[in-house]
């Protein structure tokens, strides 16, 4: 090769150097007097006229900069672009003048580097605006943001499923927040990938950017986007970074409000880019260790970015160029006007109450710009706005979301799916809007099946809202300002072993508590219908029904010719880890089974699931539909659920997760008396709050630490009778990062006392 070059340019090599590269081979070549590098790429015509526009980009840039840019050099022939044949091989040949100085990405990064970062860019684009190159424009590559869509295909080159999952969120958020601005963006050639290997430091300052290889014609704040996203991925806090570079950039290229706004996607789509291109080039190509040097930070960034609101990093550039930030208003007249129009009495959680924009994951975003953790709410049991679940909801309701009355094969497809996981003899299922439905409709199933109509609950329960909800429902009906007890129903007394009359759990409370409601059951008169109970008592404070209880009780009410019913409304889905539904840990198999809330992560669905002979007798009777109840939307998200769990391995995080976090839970409560009791199973778990060496509820504590987490960031509930259980039950992805985060936030709120 070296021969050739030396007759190529008439000069005399001295050392050559193979470089890093991505596209072409790198060499560094020394001659007597000077250094230069050599490229040669694998022939092609398009290619070609890439390269040949790209050196006419690097010659225009240099009449105004000279040694800002690499200078492309001619052959004594006259040509910038040679084509070559070296050893056999047809090859695109350019020379280029080398440029002195360190990598950006090898030296300790300064406020003043980067200030000249932003200087540096907003020049090059001022000049790069006045440039027009055909070739360029019609350029559609995977590196130019805007063409984000060709890189959906390499989404599944990424190894982990919640990696994936994350990355085609940004993906979702892109097309919604960005495309729709997109052609009314101001549109330049740009350099479009200053990373830290292609931006050269003298003295502290940029002095150079190499590599034009990926030239686009693309809105212009990409270029801003991804220098930002660059000169910040590696800090601990990449705004204050980002922030530099965009208000130097700014002063002398001034951007507008739009490009501004979509920056937050913009730096999150780079980064997806980024990932992306990795997972394929280790896929294809696991040697290249070049194209995988910036994974690690990108996937780091990536995970940090998602915890900062889109609002916040908003607000934040905005105030950093001395623009207004986004406005709200004050909370006390949102609540003023929710109440002139929605009654007080459908509550709000929080002394102050938080006013949600945006959620994604295990995140949620409030239009104030705050991040909270959401460490409570089982509804989006796979996370919020999973683009699985976001997608198959988008795709259904774009082809057909009907009455239910018609044939449509998403229905049994899901009913299947759903039915593999209840053992085998529960095989009849039916589709409702949520878990109140469910559990009316499953009173109506155990009412025609027994020819019975009474009903045995458990102290404590919920089971819904509609009237017969509440009748079945002891949390309801005995609260203060409750209904009562109906004729028709029958108490069993809670199987608590923490503070109950039993609190031997070794099976012996189980069996006393059992004992005790059967003897009560038996007393009451007729016979009983059905026996409806949560596996965990979730408003009743995460308490876990003692072992062996429920096989005695199911035992006894079938004998006397009951069905028992099992409401998994909360407990289900895998969010226990160890088991996927609540009444498998208690070894018992239910003849009803209610589930809704986590279903559809969000969507209103509800079923019902029983056995062939009781979906039988229910058949005799008058007909039943529900005109929502299953609808092809539903199905189809709930369908989504179901392969997000099994894909993220979610039941398995949680049992992970779960079990850590109870540990933090349980060396917490050694540390402090307030803590009386730590319960659960996966990410179902209940901290009861107590007065310090007894075991009298303390509300009013438990109230306080739920509301300073709440101005902590930290969303948690409380629930029970006295209301002095904290309850997590948050979206399966929670990650002991999360967890960690959540005791310890606890642990200062205690130390505060
Ligand atoms: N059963 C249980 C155990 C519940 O926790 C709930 C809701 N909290 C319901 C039923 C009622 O479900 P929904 O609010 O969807 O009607």
């Amino acid at each position: 090769m070296n021969s050739l070059l030396e007759k190529a340019f008439s000069f005399q090599i001295i050392e050559t150097k193979k470089l890093n590269g991505y596209e072409s081979e790198n060499y560094l070549i020394k001659t007597v007097d000077n250094q230069y590098i050599f490229k040669k790429y694998p022939y092609s015509e398009d290619l070609k006229s890439l390269i040949q526009a790209e050196n006419k980009v690097l010659l225009f840039l240099s009449k105004k900069y000279l040694n800002r840019f690499p200078n492309p050099i001619k052959t004594i022939d006259g040509f910038y672009v040679k084509i070559l044949i070296i050893e056999g091989e047809k090859y695109i040949c350019r020379m280029l003048s080398f440029l002195d100085g360190k990598f950006f990405g090898e030296v300790k990064h300064t406020k003043k580097m980067l200030e000249s970062f932003g200087l540096f860019l907003a020049e090059m684009n001022l000049q790069l605006m006045q440039f027009n190159n055909d070739t360029i424009k019609a350029r559609k590559s995977p590196w130019d943001i805007q063409y984000l869509h060709l890189n959906k295909k390499y989404i599944d080159d990424i190894e982990n499923a919640k990696d994936r999952s994350l990355v085609q969120y940004f993906f979702n958020q892109f097309e919604e927040n960005v495309v729709p601005l997109i052609p009314s963006l101001r549109k330049s050639i740009i350099h479009n990938d200053t990373n830290e290997w292609n931006v050269l430091i003298k003295n502290g300052k940029i002095s150079s950017v190499i590599d034009f290889g990926d030239l686009a014609y693309s809105s212009l704040i990409n270029e801003v986007a991804i220098a930002m996203m660059y000169a910040s991925y590696d800090k601990e806090d990449p705004l204050e970074w980002a922030v530099i570079i965009l208000k130097s950039y700014h002063k002398l290229l001034p951007l507008q409000e739009d490009e501004i706004s979509i920056l937050y996607y913009l730096i999150a789509t780079k980064l997806c880019v980024s990932v992306c291109n990795s997972a394929h080039s280790r896929k294809v190509n696991p040697n290249n260790e070049y194209a995988l040097v910036s994974e690690e930070s990108a996937w780091r960034m990536l995970h940090e970015w998602l915890v900062l609101s889109p609002l916040h990093v908003e607000n934040t550039f905005r105030k950093s160029l001395g623009l207004l930030v986004h406005d709200q208003k004050p909370l006390k007249e949102i609540i003023k006007r929710r109440h002139q129009v929605i009654s007080p009495i459908f509550s709000l959680s929080y002394d102050k109450p938080v006013r949600m924009e945006r959620a994604a994951f295990q995140y949620m975003y409030d239009v104030y710009g705050e991040t909270y953790l959401d460490a409570y709410n089982n509804i989006p049991h796979v996370g919020y706005s999973h683009p699985r679940v976001v997608s198959s909801g988008k795709k259904q309701m774009s082809k057909l979301n009907t009455n239910t009355r018609y044939l449509y094969d998403v229905l049994p497809e899901y009913a299947e799916k759903l039915l593999i996981k209840f053992p085998d003899k529960l095989n009849k299922i039916y589709f409702v809007n949520s878990g109140s439905e469910a559990s009316d409709l499953a009173i109506k199933l155990a009412f025609s099946h027994t020819k019975l109509n009474r009903v045995m609950v458990v102290e404590n329960g919920y089971h819904g809202h509609t009237q017969r909800g509440i009748d079945i429902s002891d949390y309801k009906f005995s609260n203060k300002k409750g209904q009562g007890q109906k004729d028709y129903i029958i108490k069993a007394p809670m199987p608590n072993t923490f503070k109950g009359k039993y609190t031997n759990d070794d099976g012996q409370a189980g069996r006393m508590y059992a004992t005790d409601a059967i003897k009560i059951m038996k007393n009451s008169g007729s016979s009983v219908s059905a026996f409806i109970s949560e596996p965990i008592l979730g408003c009743g404070g995460q308490v876990i029904l003692a072992k062996g209880y429920l096989k005695e009780i199911y035992s006894a009410i079938r004998s006397q010719g009951g069905v028992c019913i099992s409401d998994e409304v909360q407990t289900g889905f895998g969010r226990l880890g160890h088991k996927y539904w609540g009444f498998e840990m208690h070894n018992v198999v239910p003849d009803i089974v209610i589930i809704g809330k986590p279903m559809a992560n969000g969507h209103p669905i509800g079923a019902v699931v029983t056995t062939s002979e009781i979906a039988e007798s229910f058949s005799k009777g008058v007909e039943f539909f529900s005109s929502f109840g299953g609808n092809p939307v539903s199905c189809a998200i709930g369908m989504s659920v179901l392969d997000v769990i099994e894909e993220e391995n979610l039941q398995e995080n949680a049992k992970v997760v779960g079990s850590y976090y109870m540990s933090l839970f349980k060396d917490l409560q050694k540390k402090h008396t307030c803590i009386g009791d730590v319960r659960g199973f996966g990410l179902f778990i209940g901290i009861e709050i107590v007065k310090e060496h007894s075991k009298e509820p303390d509300t009013k504590l438990a109230q306080r630490i739920k509301n300073e987490l709440r101005n902590k960031k930290i969303l948690v509930g409380t629930d029970g009778p006295f209301d002095n259980v904290i309850k997590s039950k948050p979206p399966l992805c929670f990650t002991k990062e999360n967890a960690a985060s959540v005791v310890s936030n606890i642990e200062l709120i205690i130390n505060k006392l």
